[in-house]
């Protein structure tokens, strides 16, 4: 037998110097030793062992980290060796041997070790070298083994419990679905589900786990967008192509083993990962349920899933879309509800009518019952009372940049100024000063009112120049208005926040068309701008409806339902080239506070119920600059813009303030022209004759307009919407005639154009009304010109680019 051992060590490279004596000398201490597979030839922590040489065979070098799993470090073939640095560093031994096959190994105990290296110290050098290497080894090993144990522990999530409601939606759909589960929870096989995005496909996948499989078996996701590159090595590993029983023992299989493999989006596989799939499913057989979820019609499977995959699911179930089972959404909504409101210990939410109605008229194609969820997540989150009503309820895309602009926030020295809020309080308070003392100028000294020119200036300045700056620079008269100022002192104080009621919301625009016609009959009727006294009760009265309205209801209802003025400069403003507006995208992915909406402790939340992601027009945004100051993430922006181009983008605009500008646009021909007819003194007969035409015109403006626009159902603006928003700059610079003939002193106003003829100099006088009043009309014929061209075209270019694709 020595020679059998002089010839086996002579065939090892570690021993390749010594002579055949010497080999000879040294087999003398070895012993033969045989294992059979499974065999621990040194156990990981053992303190006493020996020196191996594998003569045949294979080892696996094994090793088991705390709370980890056993992870095989590497492999020994014939002719290594092992045992011997735990013999040189008197450790216990780092790692377990274990026989892969039958070995054969030659031993050589301690003391016959300790002899060998002190015969052939040079041995010191090879196995210092073989260490080295080793490490090196161990350490590639080592970190690909704790990448894969991130891994694992990344997908091996069991926490989804928490993640989904569980709830399906009304009795029948609930009913179909626990059949499916029960009928999946006994079937073998793996399963397919198919829907559209947002049905509930993983949820579904959840709960058929969780009746399959044990609570703690892993529920293993994997998406199929990112299979290719992330996972397509970990489906099936072999680390010896002959022997496939030798499986790499951190694929995905490894990972769900005894639970449940979820592929998202399986379709979207490579043919060529599809094929391993498959492949790595059948060698695997039950090791795990494989469910795969995919966007797709059942008829189409064959088309997105090649054969040998598909062949692989023995089971498939389609989940309807939210649009075709619309009966589920007030149950599923208020369900959503009563789940959050029990997770964040609050009251439970119920949704007003009309907010239900809203939820039932919309599509869901974004994102189902996932988009519902948002939705209502949102405005459970946003809401302060218990009725969740249509100001709270956002939902379908949010707000798109149109074109270029110009962030002025970029402007460090405005963003310091709009972030502190200091100079926007000083403002309004100075205003508020200023409109107190001129309505008790006018209601106690309108003598000094008058003879002062304080009083023409109100009326002969002050209206026309909003019209003339709403259009280019939005609301900004709403940024220090006095009324909203004293308003908002009042309601800090006194306040009885009650729901606004829904027919507020749904008709504001009926709201501000009456206050406006009112407001404006009763100014001509009583010839008010030459009256001090009745234009401040007309201030007066307007303030106190506005305290009366901010007492009894939430935030600036006022401003955003009621105002006739703010009204007029909103629909003015909507083409303006200054707008507020959010980075939907880091609204969408980082912000789960809302403080735009909803506040925070040092400034309240959107005074006229805005949520900046889905904040598209101007109409309703009075740049009060809160959600600036509000919000956490940095995403508001005051931006520069083109002007009009808001029109021809419409969106999410309230559709009924059609019926505000045909109202506008009606009136302009009774206070335009019945002003010929009119005596110094009003006679009785004007006033009949001019109320009858001015509510007349009024009220067919609205109608017409009301008529060519509907229906306005639909949540986007139509083409027709568009085209009575392009009507505004022509309502408009009919307003700004109105008023520019009450400007002081513009009558008696003349420019002279001097021209040198044969004779001499010869003069022509131009009124500065007549200039005024051509540049308007001029302006405001060309501006609605190119608005409706603007909207027709690119409603054009957007109907052939839907009807290419
Ligand atoms: S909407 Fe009316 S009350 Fe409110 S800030 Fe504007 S002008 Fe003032
Ligand atoms: S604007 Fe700011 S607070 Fe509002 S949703 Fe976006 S990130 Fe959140
Ligand atoms: S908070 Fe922002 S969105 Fe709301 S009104 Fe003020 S500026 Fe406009």
């Amino acid at each position: 037998m020595i020679d059998d051992k002089a010839y086996s060590l002579s065939k090892i490279e570690l021993l390749s110097d010594l002579s055949s004596t010497e080999l000879a000398e040294l087999a003398f201490d070895f012993q033969w030793e045989n294992y059979g597979v499974g065999a621990e030839i040194i156990k990981q922590g053992q303190a006493e062992h020996s020196f191996y040489i594998l003569i045949k065979g294979k080892v696996d070098v094994m090793i088991r980290k705390e709370g980890q799993r056993v992870r095989r470090v590497r492999s020994i073939e014939s002719g290594g060796s092992f045992g011997e640095f735990s013999l040189l560093d008197g450790k216990p031994a780092a790692t377990t041997i274990l026989c892969q096959e039958e070995c054969s190994v030659l031993m050589l105990d301690a003391e016959g070790f300790a002899r060998m290296l002190l015969r052939w110290p040079w041995l010191y050098q090879r196995f210092i070298g073989k260490l080295t290497q080793n490490l090196n080894e161990a350490n590639l090993i080592l970190s690909e083994a704790k990448y894969k144990e991130v891994l694992r522990s990344a997908l091996q999530l069991t926490q989804y419990k928490d993640k989904f409601y569980g709830l399906w939606g009304g009795p029948r759909t609930t009913a179909e679905i626990e059949r499916k589960l029960e009928e999946f929870s006994q079937a073998k096989g793996h399963i397919l589900l198919t829907g559209e995005r947002g049905t509930g496909r993983q949820m579904m996948a959840w709960y058929i786990h969780q009746r399959q499989a044990l609570t703690e078996a892993p529920f293993v996701v994997v998406d199929g967008r990112r299979f290719d590159q992330q996972w397509r090595d970990l489906i099936l590993e072999s680390d010896n192509q002959e022997n496939p029983s030798s499986i790499y023992n951190s694929n995905l299989f490894d990972i769900a083993e005894g639970g449940t493999l979820f592929i998202r989006e399986i379709n979207l596989l490579s043919p060529h990962t599809q094929l391993k799939l498959a492949q790595a499913i059948n060698f695997q057989k039950n090791k795990c349920i494989v469910i795969g979820s995919l966007n797709s019609e059942p008829d189409d499977l064959d088309r997105v899933i090649i054969p040998e995959l598909r062949k692989c699911f023995a089971h498939t179930y389609e989940i309807a879309p939210l649009r075709k089972r619309k009966r589920d959404i007030p149950i599923l909504a208020q369900g959503f509800l009563e789940k959050l409101a029990k997770k964040n210990q609050r009251n439970v939410p119920v949704l007003s009518q009309e907010a239900t109605q809203l939820l039932l008229s919309h599509h869901y194609q974004q994102g189902n019952v996932s988009e519902l969820i948002q939705v209502i997540e949102r405005s459970f989150h946003i809401s302060e009372q218990d009725v969740i009503g249509l100001e709270q309820i956002f939902f379908g895309p949010t707000a798109e940049q149109n074109g270029h602009t110009i962030n002025l926030l970029g402007w460090p020295t405005l963003k310091g100024l709009l972030m502190k809020g200091s100079l926007i309080g000083w403002l309004r308070r100075s205003v508020a000063t200023m409109f107190i003392a001129l309505v008790l100028l006018l209601l106690f000294r309108p003598e000094v009112a008058v003879s002062t020119k304080v009083f023409a200036l109100v009326w002969g300045l002050w209206w026309p120049a909003l019209a003339l700056i709403s259009p280019f620079l939005g609301r900004l008269w709403c940024t220090v208005c006095p009324f909203s100022t004293i308003m908002d002192f009042v309601q800090r104080r006194i306040h009885k926040n009650h729901p606004i009621p829904q027919v507020i919301i749904k008709y504001d625009y009926l709201i501000f068309s009456i206050l406006f016609l009112t407001i404006f009959w009763v100014e001509v009727i009583t010839d008010m701008r030459f009256n001090p006294g009745y234009t401040a009760i007309l201030l007066i009265s307007i303030q106190a409806c506005a305290i009366f309205i901010a007492i009894l209801f939430p935030r600036h209802t006022w401003c955003r339902h009621f105002c006739p003025l703010g009204g007029f400069i909103g629909t003015a403003s909507v083409g303006a080239m200054l707008e507020v507006r959010a980075d939907t995208s880091v609204c969408l992915n980082k912000c789960t506070t809302f403080e735009c909406y909803v506040g925070t402790k040092s400034v309240s939340g959107c005074p006229m119920s805005q949520h900046l992601p889905y904040l598209d027009n101007n109409l309703d945004c009075k740049l009060c600059f809160n959600c600036v100051r509000n919000c956490p993430n940095g995403s508001v922006q005051v931006n520069l813009r083109l002007v009009g181009r808001e029109v021809w983008h419409l969106v999410r605009v309230n559709q009924g303030f059609v019926v505000f500008i045909g109202v506008m646009l009606g009136i302009l021909v009774p206070l335009n022209y019945f002003g010929a007819f009119q005596t110094k003194e009003l006679s009785d007969a004007w006033k009949a004759w001019f109320t009858l035409f001015y509510w007349g015109s009024g009220f067919i403006g609205g109608i017409v307009a009301w008529i060519i626009a509907k229906p306005f159902k639909t949540k986007s603006a139509s083409l027709r919407v568009k085209l009575i928003f392009a009507l505004t700059p022509l309502v408009l610079a009919g307003h700004i005639i109105y008023q520019v003939a009450y400007i002081p002193g513009i009558r008696s106003l003349f420019f002279a154009v001097v021209y040198k003829t044969q004779a001499g100099l010869e003069m022509y006088n131009i009124s500065a009304a007549f200039l005024a009043y051509s540049i308007v009309s001029v302006f405001g014929l060309v501006l609605t010109g190119i608005t409706i061209a603007l909207v027709l075209l690119r409603t054009k270019i957007k109907r052939s680019s839907q009807s290419t694709t």
